[in-house]
């Protein structure tokens, strides 16, 4: 099969998780269960080690290309498998064209300026993926649910109003048209996973050894929160699912398919970048003949 065609393929089959606009959507709607027509766990391993094996040629090119950044967000509650989809997709990349940056409780030097600030300074080169775990939809979120952690911020007291959220929604729609508009492709994630799941996961944490690092008191008090957030979320993707930057919602309660749908949606993303590898000039072309020469 062409590239191009498994590049339509991968794009059909992420289009179903895919929100543009964001009004009339419900977070209640989308299963988290959900595994799409693919129920066959091994051909799903299989898809993935294709899509992943089609990414590191098409980073390849988008490095040579050295045009286009993309970069790809992710959102999600605890333990909803963040970490082991960006583990799993980006198995095959080439370190030197990829940046994960992880997002966490903001440092006295982020709280010295403005929340797009620490984000900004961890864009992608050009040519590069940039991955945020976590990232500035956080202000709109953890602050949300958490106000005492907007008071830290020091915002002149004057420009906090009713409606902050709704402004801080149009600050990064403008941000992403922004970002768009210079060459940098947004990818965003939510992983969608249900409180059922979560239980399961922090259970598994608890129990097995050599997974306890990864338990945090603070999850449970998070869980406790369960439908503040859910409903942050909700409005979040309402407010900031565009065209030129949707939302990926993606089933996260089976671990295989949420691989399968994030690697389906950047080969889709990358591969509409039309990229190519430099066209080498006549003059360019006389040198390395020349250099072929003298080796
Ligand atoms: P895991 O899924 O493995 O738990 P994680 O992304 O939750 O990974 P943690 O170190 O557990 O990583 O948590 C980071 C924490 O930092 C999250 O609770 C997140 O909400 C918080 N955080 C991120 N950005 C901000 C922000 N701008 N203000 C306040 N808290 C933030
Ligand atoms: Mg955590």
């Amino acid at each position: 099969m062409s590239l191009a065609k498994r590049i339509r393929e991968a794009n059909d089959f992420a289009e179903s998780y895919c929100i543009r606009k964001g009004e009339k959507f419900r977070l209640k709607d989308i299963d988290p269960a959900d595994t799409g027509k693919v129920d066959d766990k091994s051909q799903a391993k299989e898809v993935l080690a294709e899509g992943v094996q089609m990414l590191a040629q098409m980073q390849d090119m988008l490095y040579a290309d050295n045009r286009w950044a993309v970069l790809l967000i992710f959102q999600a509650m605890d333990a909803a498998g963040k970490d082991s989809a960006i583990k799993h997709v980006m198995s095959g990349i080439n370190p030197q064209g990829c940046q994960v940056h992880s997002f966490k409780a903001p440092t006295s030097d982020d709280l010295e300026h403005d929340y797009l600030w620490r984000c900004m300074k961890d864009l992608p080169n050009r040519g590069d993926i940039g991955i945020f775990n976590r990232s500035y939809y956080e202000e709109v979120l953890v602050v949300r649910v958490h106000p005492e952690f907007l008071a830290k911020q020091r915002i002149p007291p004057e420009l906090i109003g009713k409606r902050i959220w709704q402004d801080r929604y149009e600050d990064i729609r403008n941000f992403e048209r922004y970002l768009t508009r210079n060459g940098i492709a947004i990818c965003k994630f939510f992983l969608h996973v249900s409180k059922k799941e979560q239980k399961k996961r922090f259970l598994e944490r608890l129990n097995n050894p050599d997974k306890n690092w990864k338990f945090s008191a603070a999850d449970v008090q998070e869980r406790e929160r369960w439908d503040q957030y859910q409903q942050a979320y909700e409005e979040m993707i309402q407010n900031t699912a565009t065209e030129y930057a949707p939302w990926h919602v993606v089933p996260a309660d089976n671990k295989w398919f949420t691989r399968l749908v994030v690697a389906a949606t950047v080969v889709g993303k990358v591969g509409s970048l039309n990229l190519g590898y430099p066209k080498v000039s006549p003059e360019a072309r006389k040198a390395l003949d020349e250099a072929r020469k003298r080796l």
